[in-house]
């Protein structure tokens, strides 16, 4: 039937395709999700990176400024340690006599003078009194200095670098630098010592910008603090030997970076230390958190900010449609039980299109395409078809006497017998028109056919439908029998057989109706008119 695949065709589709369906709001989840991972981790890893390299500028940085720092202390220790050389070797070479000091004291202001960044040059007797000094008219004694102690007692001409002190000539904090003096039998003839200004690193380490909470320290290597930026009297020789700075020292070695939280302040910095080589000393440069993160924090929240408002973004866009992709799929459904009804509206129309609206058997229509379809593959097959006409005995008269609401009942009555007489699924019972019928028997003889024909005949008068127009006071019906082995030379056309059939109708009619006559048989068969 071409109208019921034309609709199977696009339902198989559907079919098809539902199969394939995937719920897209769970696609649409993972795709969402994956999105804002990647957003979220992209940013992460940007955030993260560019803290990493704060760190590692700022680590360069701290570096850097401990090498200029470490490299200008030793410039001016070194330029003291030379005048104090130079000093000491005319102190020993001309002796701490009375009438030298004079002479010593002159060379003394003339070296001071011209080293600025030094508070004073002096040089003691064995007894810690001032013998000479580039600051005039100071008596004042060393004795109980720790840098005057550490020469006495120790031998050897090194350098000496001391705690800062108050100067006892100018009030200021110095540091002291000074180196022994001895007899040429090697023994203690007194000290010359240089002290350098404290503020004068302060100055220079203030130039630097370390930041407000940022730090420089200067400590000799066994962990005695000299120096401490922001500067505070009670830190001066503390002992520091045991602070995190001082054990990274000992771990890395000369130079080297950490974060440390100083146990003086408890702030966390990054410091960079360096050790000045020549002289037993620590340079230390500590920028804080505050200083290294200040920009980062800044544009990390701003960009926080932007990621959050994306992330935002994409969950409500992909809120919004899931909510279409839910609408479509609720339209889906709907569409889906439309076509469906659509499908089954159609089906029912095309089976009513191929069916007698009276009698409920094949109408005209279907009978034409089954004695086609029957008719060609009994031409292919070789096979035997046969075709039983009928027609209802003086039904004109009946109808007039009976009225046509009867007349069609009389025809629904022979309608149920002719379908309790199609017995193969082959076999086809069809209202031809009027009062006319037709059996489409497949694979049936006409010998066959005519018991067929003959059993319909008498279940029909078996009905006992009275009319009494009609010989015998009932419904009776005549029945044409053609089979297409009777038929000579046939071309397998069904007009043939439907011919054939209604000649042998006719047949029965002017026999006397109430039989059966099969086409091509000698005489019209006929029986049971008796009743
Ligand atoms: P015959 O024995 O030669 O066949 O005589 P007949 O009267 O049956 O033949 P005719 O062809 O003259 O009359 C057929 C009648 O069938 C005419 C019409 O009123 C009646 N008829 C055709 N279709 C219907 C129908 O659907 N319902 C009713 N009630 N009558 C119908
Ligand atoms: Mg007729
Ligand atoms: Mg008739």
């Amino acid at each position: 039937m071409p109208s019921d695949s034309a609709v199977l065709v696009p339902e198989l589709q559907i079919a098809v395709l539902s199969s394939k369906k995937r719920p897209a709001s769970v696609l649409v989840v993972i795709l969402v999700t994956l999105a804002v991972l990647l957003t979220v981790a992209t940013s992460v890893w940007e955030l993260w990176s560019s803290r990493r390299q704060r760190v590692e500028s700022a680590q360069r940085y701290s570096s850097n400024m401990a090498q200029v720092l470490a490299s200008y202390t030793r410039t001016a220790m070194r330029s003291a340690e030379l005048i104090l050389e130079s000093v000491a070797q005319d102190a020993e070479a001309d002796g701490l006599d009375r009438d030298r000091r004079a002479r010593l004291a002159n060379r003394l202001a003339g070296l001071g003078a011209k080293a600025t960044e030094l508070n004073g040059l002096f040089v003691f007797d064995a007894r810690g009194e001032v013998v000479a000094s580039s600051v005039r008219h100071v008596a004042f004694d060393v004795a109980d200095r720790d840098y005057f102690v550490h020469h006495r007692d120790h031998p050897g001409i090194q350098t000496h670098i001391g705690i800062p002190v108050v100067s006892r000539t100018t009030g200021t904090w110095v540091v002291p630098i000074s180196r022994r003096l001895q007899h040429a039998d090697g023994s203690f003839a007194g000290i010359a010592l240089a002290t350098m200004h404290l503020n004068l690193f302060e100055r220079v380490y203030d130039q630097l910008n370390v930041g407000a909470t940022g730090t420089v320290l200067f400590a000799t290597a066994d962990g005695r603090l000299l120096y401490r930026r922001p500067f505070q009297e009670k830190l001066v020789g503390k002992d520091i030997a045991d602070a995190p700075l001082m054990r990274l020292y000992r771990t890395l070695g000369p130079s080297g970076s950490g974060i440390l939280t100083a146990p003086i302040d408890g702030v966390t910095r990054l410091y960079s230390y360096r050790h000045l080589g020549d002289y037993p000393l620590i340079i230390a440069v500590g920028l804080s958190d505050d200083e290294i993160y200040a920009g980062w924090t800044r544009s990390a929240i701003q960009a926080g900010a932007a990621l959050l408002a994306v992330v935002a973004l994409q969950v409500w866009l992909s809120r919004r449609l899931l909510r279409q992709l839910a609408i479509r799929d609720g339209l889906e459904q709907q569409l889906q039980l439309v076509t469906a009804g659509l499908a089954q509206a159609n089906r029912e129309l095309s089976q009513q299109a191929l069916r007698d609206g009276l009698t409920g058997l094949a109408n005209r229509r279907a009978f034409d395409q089954a004695i086609h379809q029957e008719c060609a593959r009994a031409q292919r097959h070789g096979a035997v078809l046969t075709l039983v006409m009928l027609d209802v005995d003086h039904f004109k008269s009946y109808n007039d006497r009976y009225g046509h609401a009867a007349g069609d009942a009389c025809l629904r009555s022979i309608g149920k017998i002719l379908l309790a007489h199609q017995k193969r699924p082959s076999d086809l019972a069809a209202r031809y028109g009027g009062e006319e019928f037709a059996l489409v028997l497949p694979e049936t003889d006409a010998d066959g056919a005519a018991t067929v024909a003959h059993e319909v005949r008498t279940a029909i008068r078996a009905l006992a439908i009275p009319h009494r127009d009609n010989p015998g006071g009932c419904v009776t019906v005549s029945l044409g029998v053609a089979s297409t082995a009777a038929l000579r030379a046939w071309s397998g056309t069904p007009d043939e057989l439907v011919v054939a059939a209604d000649a042998a109708l006719y047949a029965a009619k002017h026999g006397g109706r109430d039989r059966v006559c099969v086409h091509g048989a000698d005489a019209p068969q006929a029986d049971g008119i008796a009743g």
